[in-house]
């Protein structure tokens, strides 16, 4: 079976004093054990050794971001080789926000994540539609498009996890209906069927987001195709807790 995923992107907020004060109320959680869910949440760079040292060690890491390749003049960028040098084994790579803001394109983000899984990270690779996209029927055309783009370039699928998040779904409060979540997350494993493997298809988790919250969580976490959360604004709150808790 596929591990419940519920990943916390923390995006480009917080103190130290507030990283410190969210992962104290995280190491204070009653969750459930690793085998049913799997944590992993997302600070900022320059926050990682810090959350790395003080979290739960149930609970691992992941960079928001890391370089198409190995590093060297590149002012600005992280390589995915330091992120294994200090033993961050996760990464969240095609987020929409570097997608539509950064102008990342379906090719760059499939470079990154060949190259990062190449280094010996775990990818969180996320896909989605805008609300133009959707509302032209192209919603699949797009998600399959920017799926396509990692799968020319990745054989083994064992360290990815698909992230759908609907753009218009992302920091909007208006989350996708349990419907629309399993409709595309449904799509995206047919798709794996057809152009990746069965097995690839049957094995990699594919998690929502997009204004996901403690109140709508559990019943996007009964659809068969929903295998967890990238959760971006309650990632910050106590209410995350609640959140890892709809594996149960
Ligand atoms: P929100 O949960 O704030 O909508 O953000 C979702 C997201 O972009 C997670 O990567």
């Amino acid at each position: 079976g596929r591990t419940f995923f519920v990943g916390g992107n923390w995006k480009c907020n917080g103190t130290s004093e507030e990283i410190k004060k969210i992962v104290a109320t995280l190491n204070a959680g009653q969750v459930p054990s690793q085998d049913v869910v799997e944590v992993v949440v997302s600070p900022p760079f320059v926050f990682l050794p810090l959350v790395k040292s003080e979290l739960r060690s149930d609970f691992h890491v992941a960079a928001q971001n890391c370089w198409v390749k190995n590093g060297g003049a590149f002012t600005g960028e992280v390589s995915a080789n330091m992120l294994v040098n200090l033993s961050i084994p996760w990464v969240i790579l095609g987020h929409s926000e570097r997608r539509a803001i950064l102008g990342e394109s379906n090719e760059f983000v499939g470079d990154k994540v060949a190259y990062a899984l190449s280094q010996g990270l775990k990818v969180i690779a996320c896909v989605g539609e805008t609300l133009e996209q959707r509302e032209s029927g192209s919603t699949m055309a797009v998600v399959a498009a920017q799926t396509k783009a990692i799968a020319d370039r990745v054989k083994d699928w064992s360290n990815v996890v698909i992230a759908y998040e609907p753009v218009w779904a992302i920091g909007t409060g208006k989350v996708a209906t349990p419907a629309q979540a399993q409709e595309v997350h449904a799509e995206l494993r047919k798709w794996l069927q057809a152009n990746v493997s069965a097995e690839v298809a049957a094995s990699t988790r594919i998690i929502y987001g997009g204004s996901v919250s403690g109140a709508n969580c559990k019943e996007l976490a009964g659809q068969p195709d929903v295998d967890g959360f990238l959760v971006g604004g309650a990632s910050l709150k106590p209410e995350f807790i609640d959140i890892i808790k709809a594996a149960e």
